[in-house]
């Protein structure tokens, strides 16, 4: 950096003017405006990309879990992630099973366009967040916005950040954390080619170091009803803060110099027939920041299913941390099973995270999240939604999976609501009446 340059002051013009803004079209985000819009709410949503998903569209994140209990008998998820699935499934679009939801996320854009145009939700694509205005430090006004039509401001009774990393959070200089290191993102595509696992784990362990990659854990899954197409997460990108924007444009160089290298490397080594046949258009951040609010999840009390009468959220999904530090994953599900994998076909660690803490096999079915996890104490009228979520590391490892967020993204929607009807802050508002007003409209809590 070199110094500062005096901008001149100028007059923005208010280009809408509504009941709420969303920052942030990922699903989050789209569902929090449907779910506003269905009660009633006047909405703008802003996206930078030029569509609205986030990193299950632009990212290529192709899966969600499941919407059923750890034993996969009763359903705890529903509401908007339900009639979704439901959507696809209707196009053959989603391999719709209880344990799992691998969908089509070429098919999924269309379906959040169609949720968007049919609340008359205003949509601001290809439109960058870019500041926001707070006169009294109490209430936000206005957020600022730059497209084509140069900058602008949009004015709000209200305002959700949905932007992944919070932006809005940062610019009102809320209090934040890291979690030292933080969980490396993954550069996804598509990949035509035999999708059996153990030729690539091969491939990478013998020839992987000849085109820059590291031996890391990674994922893949065959695409529904594409034979011979996996959706693939092989390689991390490890040593980046993307909440910074040098990192963050040095890791998509990087990302994609791996997801070509890999590409490569199967192409010479194994066969021909491998080729990426869509690739994401963002890089796959799994973790940057996290905001203070009212409750900071917690691993323990996570998944020993601890209950509240406010819970706006149910899960299933494990613990999840992808390591920053040595290539490995720390897996840990409700039932006490712990695996810790190393590189591709090394001995995975495994254990009993239940019987290391004396608890006998009696396990949680699902956990919750109550809704003062959404609830920032300082402005009125704006909530922070997203992976920026209050979690300690072993928490935010379960709670980050799209299900989790989905569902607390419809809380933050109906919290919106009920704040502007009425007349309340954000902090005095009863959680037990927003897990209400989220069962009336179909949530499954
Ligand atoms: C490689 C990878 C694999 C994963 N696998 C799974 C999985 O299998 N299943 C699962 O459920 N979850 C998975 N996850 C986790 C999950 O996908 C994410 O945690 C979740 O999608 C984050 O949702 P979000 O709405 O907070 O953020 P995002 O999806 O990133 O949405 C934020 C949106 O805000 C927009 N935005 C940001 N800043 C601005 C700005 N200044 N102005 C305008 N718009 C802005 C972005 O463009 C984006 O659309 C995975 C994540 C990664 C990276």
């Amino acid at each position: 950096m070199s110094g500062f340059v005096y901008e001149k002051p100028r007059n923005t013009p208010v280009v809408w003017e509504g009941d709420l803004v969303v920052v942030g079209g990922g699903v989050t985000g789209v569902f929090a405006a449907v779910r506003a819009a269905r009660l009633g709410l006047r909405v703008a949503i802003v996206e930078k990309q030029n569509l609205f998903g986030g990193t299950a569209t632009s990212g290529l994140v192709y899966m969600w879990h499941s919407l059923y209990d750890f034993d996969l008998k009763e359903q705890i998820i529903s509401g908007l992630s339900e009639e979704v699935i439901d959507r696809l499934d209707k196009d053959g679009q989603v391999d719709k099973k209880p344990w799992a939801n691998p969908f089509n996320p070429m098919a999924l854009i269309r379906v959040l366009d169609l949720l968007i145009t049919e609340h008359r939700i205003t949509p601001f694509l290809h439109t960058m967040y870019a500041g926001i205005s707070s006169e009294d430090g109490k209430r936000v006004q206005y957020v600022f916005v730059e497209n084509k039509d140069g900058r602008g401001a949009l004015k709000a009774e209200f305002f959700i950040d949905a932007s992944g990393d919070g932006d809005l959070c940062r610019d009102l200089g809320l209090p934040r954390y890291s979690h030292g290191v933080m969980q490396p993102p993954s550069y996804c595509f598509f990949m035509k080619g035999n999708t059996t696992n153990d030729v690539i784990e091969w491939a990478v362990r013998k020839h992987g170091a000849e085109f820059g990659l590291e031996d890391d854990w990674g994922w893949y899954g065959e695409m529904p009803g594409q034979e011979g197409l996996s959706f693939r997460a092989d390689n991390h990108v490890f040593g980046y803060d993307l909440s910074k924007a040098e990192d963050l444009s040095e890791a998509e160089i990087e990302g994609r110099r791996r997801a070509f290298m890999f590409e490569a490397m199967l192409r010479k080594y194994v066969s021909p027939e491998y080729r990426i046949v869509n690739i994401a258009s963002t890089i796959g951040i799994r973790e940057t920041v996290h905001y203070k609010t009212r409750f900071q999840a917690n691993e323990t009390d996570l998944l020993t299913g601890v209950r509240y009468e406010d819970a706006v959220m149910q899960g299933t999904y494990g613990v999840d941390i992808h390591h920053e530090e040595d290539n490995g994953i720390t897996f840990k599900d409700l039932d006490g099973s712990l695996r810790i994998e190393y590189g591709k076909g090394c001995e995975a660690v495994e254990g009993n995270w239940r019987h290391d803490m004396g608890l006998d096999d009696n396990y949680a079915r699902f956990y919750q999240v109550p809704f003062s996890v959404l609830v920032q104490e300082q402005y009125d009228n704006l909530i922070p939604v997203g992976r920026m979520i209050n979690a300690d590391k072993g928490a935010f490892g379960a709670l980050r999976v799209m299900l989790n967020l989905n569902q607390l993204g419809e809380a933050a929607g109906v919290a919106a609501a009920l704040s502007l009807n009425g007349g309340l802050p954000v902090r005095e508002l009863s959680g037990i009446k927003v897990r209400e007003v989220l069962r009336e409209g179909g949530s499954c809590l």
